[in-house]
């Protein structure tokens, strides 16, 4: 039976062609298969597809969620960008590409409200079940008849403000009778809930981790993600110092940057200051802004990146600059607003 869930998934029950009639009918009555409808998708040109899904069921109005297919064809990835699936360093993929990454959502909406995220705008509308977790990567057999190799918890919502059933998602991804992923292909993102992190982290300890930085200081920071006022700088310093990941594995920092905000001289200095004591733990993803509708905050330009790569890396920090996928379909990171 897991075999057509999640290895050859069938259309509908009746097909589960070892079961008895009677007990299809059964379930039949009792289940759905795919517990998200597909609405749209959306392809940008570079290759990247924007799924939009509507979620039915108990949640009162109807919502749509959204998931990102990105191929990876080494052929756009400039000199800076020279890693493989978009910001995703595999081990065991040192210098090739993975060909196709997904970007999954964990919740509908998100409660955390950072002010540069057009996901963040919506406010929460509702927690997504590890079946409708899972289904977004399912799907991709139906879809494109392949799984993603790689699937970030970067799409809508904060992973761990649906703590069980982002856990119960990933158990079924990476359970070797279910979808069979090795835990390294699994990364999650979060803006910075390091208690639920650090219990995340001792249940999968091989599962990737990213942490939303976007900030040098916690002045910035706090204006930034209002988690900071939980989980400060300080906090999640010493969170990275605390955990041991995978071995050769380190936690990704992202860092959205934000023209004028956080990619100033004296964000850059004090950026790399709380840096230098992680290198060896941490690699920095740079993200430039993606514009999002009706907000303020502006793109920076490629040299203002640029610099800032190569400061970072000249402090001894590892650090890549994320391409912007997807931007011409609003499927780029930030840009998720469950709009169709
Ligand atoms: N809630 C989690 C995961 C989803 S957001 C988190 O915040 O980490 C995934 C990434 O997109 C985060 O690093 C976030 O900082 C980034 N992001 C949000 N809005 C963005 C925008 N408009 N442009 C670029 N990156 C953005
Ligand atoms: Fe939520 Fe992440 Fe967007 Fe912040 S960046 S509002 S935590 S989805």
């Amino acid at each position: 039976m897991l075999d057509f869930l999640y290895r050859h998934p069938v259309g509908s029950i009746g097909e589960f062609t070892t079961l008895s009639k009677s007990l299809r009918e059964k379930l039949a009555g009792a289940m759905s298969l795919a517990p998200l409808v597909l609405r749209a998708t959306l392809e940008a040109p570079d290759g990247t597809i924007k799924h939009a899904y509507e979620v039915s069921g108990t949640r009162g109005r109807k919502a749509v969620l959204e998931s990102v297919w990105m191929p990876s064809e080494p052929a756009d990835i400039g000199p800076v960008d020279e890693h493989p699936a978009d910001g995703v360093d595999l081990p065991g993929f040192e210098g090739k590409h993975a060909r196709h990454t997904l970007c999954i959502s964990s919740q509908l909406g998100c409660a955390v409200g950072c002010g540069f995220c057009a996901t963040g705008a919506l406010g929460l509308q509702g927690q997504l079940t590890a079946g409708e977790i899972v289904y977004q990567v399912v799907h991709c057999l139906i879809l494109y008849g392949a799984l993603p190799d790689v699937v970030l918890f970067m799409g809508m919502g904060e992973p761990m403000h649906n703590f069980q059933a982002v856990c119960a998602a990933v158990e079924i991804m990476t359970h070797k009778e279910a979808l069979g992923f090795s835990s390294r292909r699994v990364i999650v993102s979060t803006s910075g809930e390091l208690e639920r992190l650090a219990t995340f982290h001792r249940r999968f300890p091989r599962v990737g981790l990213a942490i939303s930085l976007n900030a040098g200081t916690d002045e910035v920071r706090n204006a930034l993600i209002p988690l900071n006022a939980k989980f400060d700088m300080r906090a999640l310093a010493s969170f990275i110092c605390s955990i041991e990941p995978a071995k050769g594995d380190n936690v990704t920092l992202e860092y959205v940057v934000l023209a004028g905000v956080n990619d100033t001289p004296s964000q850059i200095r004090a950026l790399v200051a709380f840096l230098r004591p992680l290198a060896g733990r941490v690699k920095v993803n740079l993200i430039p802004f993606n514009p999002v509708e009706d907000l303020e905050y502006k793109s920076p330009s490629r040299e203002s990146v640029l610099k800032m790569h190569e400061t970072i890396r000249s402090a001894g920090i590892r650090v890549f600059v994320r391409r912007n996928r997807g931007r011409g379909v609003t499927a780029a990171c930030g840009q998720l607003a469950g709009k169709m």
